[in-house]
C-alpha cells in the first residue's frame, strides 16, 4: 500500500528548524485525508540535520530520508526525494518553514478541483531585503518574457503535483534542474494559490548568493534562446553604426579634408566597444557549451550515503 500524499523537503544545516518543522508538519499531517509520507533529503548538512532526522525517523515511520554523500545543492535535492516519491500527490517544501505548510490544504483542495499542479505564488517576502526583493522582482520579469514556456512570475518550488506530473518530471533526464521552469513545461491543468511568504524560523539563508545567481542563470538558459540571439542583434547593430560612421568618414573626407575627424579616443572607444560585445558573446555562448557538456557526460544526478524508510507499508 503506497501513502496517497508524498512531502518532499530539502535539508540542508538547518539543524535549528528541523523540530519545529515536524511539529507544524505533524499538525497538517494529522488534518490530511488520507496517510502521508515525509521525505527529509539531507543534502550534505555539516551540522546535526542527519542525526535529527534519523531520530525523527526512529520515532515516527511515516518519515523518510535520504542522505546524500555531499552537498548537491536545493534543487537536486528535491529532485531526488521527487524520485524516491510514491504518493498519489506530491508536495514539495523548503525545510526553513518559509513554505507555511498548512498551505498545503488549501493546494489539495485545488487538487480536488482537477488541477494536476497547484503552485504557491507570493504575494509578499516578508522580511526580506530590497537587495534580494529587487533583483527577485526583476528577474522574475525578465524570465517570463524570454522563456519559451510561461513560468508564472514571483513562484518558487513550493507545489503540488499530481502523479501523471510526477511521472514525466522523473523522466526528464536533464542535469540542469529547474523545477519550476521544468513543471510548467510539463502542464496540464495548472493553477495557484497566493500566500504571504514568512521569514525564515532560523538560521543563516542556504543560498548564498553564487547559488542564487547559479540557479537564475539556469532558468534562463535552460528556458530560452534569446540570449543567443542577443549577440546577432548586437552584431546587425554595430554593422549599421559602422556603415553610417564609413558614410561620415568619407564625407568629410571630400568636404572637410582638413579637419581631424577621427580622434584617439573615437577609435579606442570603437574598440572598447566591439571587444566587450565579443566577450559577452563569448561569455553567453560558454553558459550554453558548459550546460551541453554537463548534459553530455551524462553522470549521475547524486550519490546517496543512506536511505531509509521507504520499505514501510501506509496503511490510511
Ligand atoms: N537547501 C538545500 N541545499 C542547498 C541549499 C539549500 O537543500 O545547497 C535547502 C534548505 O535547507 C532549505 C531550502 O533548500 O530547505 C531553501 O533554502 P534557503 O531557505 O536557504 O533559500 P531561499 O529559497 O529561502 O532563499
Ligand atoms: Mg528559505
Amino acid at each position: 500500500m503506497f501513502p496517497k500524499y508524498s512531502f518532499v523537503i530539502p535539508i540542508y544545516n538547518e539543524e535549528e528548524s528541523l523540530a519545529e518543522l515536524y511539529r507544524r508538519i505533524g499538525a497538517v499531517m494529522e488534518r490530511m485525508d488520507g496517510s502521508v509520507e515525509l521525505i527529509l533529503i539531507n543534502d550534505g548538512s555539516r551540522d546535526r540535520s542527519l542525526q535529527i532526522i534519523r531520530e525523527l525517523h526512529q520515532k515516527d515511520s511515516r518519515i523518510c530520508y535520504l542522505s546524500f554523500a555531499r552537498n548537491f545543492g536545493h534543487q537536486i535535492a528535491v529532485t531526488a526525494g521527487v524520485n524516491f516519491a510514491r504518493g498519489q500527490v506530491v508536495v514539495i517544501l523548503d525545510g526553513d518553514l518559509q513554505d507555511p505548510p498548512e498551505l498545503i490544504l488549501d493546494m489539495v483542495e485545488q487538487w480536488r478541483l482537477g488541477y494536476q499542479v497547484v503552485y504557491a505564488q507570493r504575494t509578499q517576502r516578508r522580511q526580506e531585503s530590497w537587495l534580494k526583493r529587487m533583483p527577485a522582482y526583476l528577474y522574475y520579469r525578465i524570465l517570463r518574457h524570454l522563456a519559451d514556456v510561461d513560468i508564472p512570475i514571483d513562484t518558487g518550488d513550493f507545489c503540488l503535483m499530481d502523479r501523471c506530473v510526477v511521472d514525466i518530471l522523473n523522466k526528464m533526464p536533464e542535469r540542469n534542474r529547474y523545477i519550476r521552469g521544468l513543471r510548467a513545461w510539463i502542464g496540464f491543468r495548472q493553477t495557484a494559490v497566493k500566500f504571504d511568504r514568512d521569514p525564515r524560523f532560523a538560521g543563516d539563508v542556504k543560498y548564498t548568493f553564487a547559488k542564487s545567481l547559479g540557479l537564475a542563470l539556469n532558468g534562463l538558459v535552460s528556458f530560452s534562446k534569446v540570449p543567443l540571439r542577443l549577440s546577432t542583434y548586437v552584431g546587425l547593430f554595430a554593422a549599421v553604426v559602422s556603415i553610417i560612421m564609413a558614410l561620415l568618414v568619407l564625407y568629410w573626407r571630400i568636404f572637410y579634408p582638413h579637419s581631424v575627424l577621427t580622434g584617439l579616443a573615437t577609435i579606442l572607444m570603437a574598440i572598447f566597444f566591439l571587444g566587450a560585445v565579443q566577450l559577452v558573446s563569448i561569455g553567453i555562448l560558454g553558459e550554453y557549451i558548459g550546460r551541453i557538456y554537463e548534459e553530455v557526460k551524462g553522470r549521475p544526478l547524486y550519490t546517496l550515503a543512506e536511505v531509509a524508510g521507504f520499505d514501510n507499508n501506509h496503511h490510511s
